[in-house]
């Protein structure tokens, strides 16, 4: 298979775009006889002119080879040797084998599909390793030895077209490896691209494959989505593809008449997660707690607005939080932090005497609590008077400490 060269003077991707440490990992191998290419999202970064958060190294050097090649190498993973070049002050470069189709590591536990890859340590060309990549614009190959771009799928064209379009055939792809699904949406959600057709069309007749992976690897591509800009783009896609309906059945699920149930509830859900752009773009941080509870805002309020005065609210979000969260195994901290979350969101929203807001304020939960009441106010563009509240410290207690500190001139003079 012969791959379309792009050569240094008609792509903008410089070796200064890069770390020192993957530079020197590319030219050692080079120098010791090896095929040294930069790969994966790494390319399609630099060639969008974005920042790059991690690097991937592909090379026909064998593992045990890489552990002669570098001092610095640590081989790991447990069928699929991945040597993973460790530099000073913990810097990673991950250096893996052309490999082909079938290597995936950690795939889904319980194997239900035929098609599910069984795993497997082959190693392979160029050309098997561009082909068993998930999407065209992850499997483009930046050659260190003349600093051209190894294109084996069409992947440059469909970047300067903004599509995400899967290698070979989508269903299979998807059935081989259903998170693959979940990673195309959180592509589409954060480059701002679309979903070429028949990748889309395949994502939503392969979805309910999605639960056969393993939960680690669906939560971490949700958090993945949440935690990225633009997760309001990535649930948006999750819903249209009818994916959010089998990882959360319990989000959409509100007490209103069934004809406007589903949309209302969703439209909401969105308008939250859309007000987490307000925040980014200040550079604030947000946890996962902040997230998990930014997600569930609205049916855990409607929730807790309509509960009859007998039943008790903290045992009733816990269950409804549990049914949502459980499933997908999030760590209990976070768990219970978005419980708390919730209740204090309640209360902030709620009129309460002034002790009771002096130990919330107190509480660790208290800065988180913040973010979210002020989601809730971008989401809904109402109570902003709550907000201004919680954020400025009581006068009350400024003038009270200034009457002291007069009380005790006073009292020394
Ligand atoms: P990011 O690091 O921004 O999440 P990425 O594309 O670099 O995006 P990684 O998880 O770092 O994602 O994977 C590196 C590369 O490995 C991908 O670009 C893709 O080529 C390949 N890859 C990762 N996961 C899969 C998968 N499930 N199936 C096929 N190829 C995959
Ligand atoms: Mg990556």
């Amino acid at each position: 298979m012969e791959p379309n060269i792009i050569n240094r003077d008609q792509h903008p991707v410089s070796r200064t775009q890069m770390s020192l440490e993957v530079l020197k990992v590319l030219y050692r191998l080079h120098g010791t006889g090896h095929l040294a290419y930069l790969c994966g999202g790494g390319v399609r970064d630099l060639l969008l002119g974005r920042e790059i958060d991690d690097y991937d190294v592909a090379t026909d050097a064998e593992p045990k080879r890489l552990k002669e090649v570098f001092g610095n190498c640590r081989l790991v993973g447990r069928r699929f040797r991945i040597a993973h070049i460790i530099f000073s002050g913990g810097k990673i470069i991950e250096v893996s084998t052309f490999r082909r189709q079938g290597d995936e590591d950690d795939l889904g536990e319980n194997q239900t599909n035929s098609l599910l890859i069984k795993r497997d340590n082959t190693f392979g060309s160029p050309a098997d390793d561009a082909f068993r990549r998930d999407f065209t614009i992850n499997a483009l190959y930046y050659n260190i030895a003349d600093f051209s771009i190894i294109d084996y799928v069409g992947g440059r064209e469909d970047l300067r077209s903004q599509l995400i379009r899967s290698i070979g055939d989508p269903d299979i792809r998807f059935q081989e490896d259903p998170i693959r699904i979940l990673r195309g949406i959180r592509l589409a959600a954060a480059l701002g691209f679309e979903v070429e057709e028949s990748t889309w069309e395949a994502m939503k007749r392969q979805r309910h494959h999605i639960l056969e992976c393993a939960v680690s690897r669906i939560r971490e591509e949700i958090m993945k989505i949440l935690r990225r800009q633009a997760s309001h783009v990535g649930f948006q896609l999750l819903i249209r593809a009818g994916i959010l309906e089998i990882l959360f059945p319990q989000l959409e699920e509100s007490r209103l008449p069934p004809s406007e149930r589903k949309t209302i509830a969703e439209e909401s859900i969105l308008q939250h997660l859309a007000a987490l752009e307000d925040l980014r773009v200040r550079d604030t941080e947000l946890s996962d707690s902040v997230l998990l509870a930014t997600l569930t805002a609205v049916p855990a309020k409607e929730l807790l607005e309509t509960l009859p005065p007998d039943q008790d609210v903290g045992k009733s979000l816990h269950e409804y939080l549990e049914a949502n969260f459980k499933p997908l195994a999030f760590p209990r901290i976070v768990r219970s932090r978005v419980h708390l979350l919730h209740l204090a969101l309640r209360h902030m929203l709620a009129e309460q005497r002034r002790k009771r807001r002096r130990s919330l304020r107190r509480s660790p939960i208290f800065v988180d609590a913040l973010k979210l009441l002020e989601i809730h106010c971008l989401a809904t563009n109402q109570q902003w008077s709550v907000l201004r509240r919680w954020q400025n410290p009581p006068v009350q207690g400024k003038k009270r400490r200034a009457k002291t500190r007069v009380l005790k001139s006073k009292r020394n003079s």
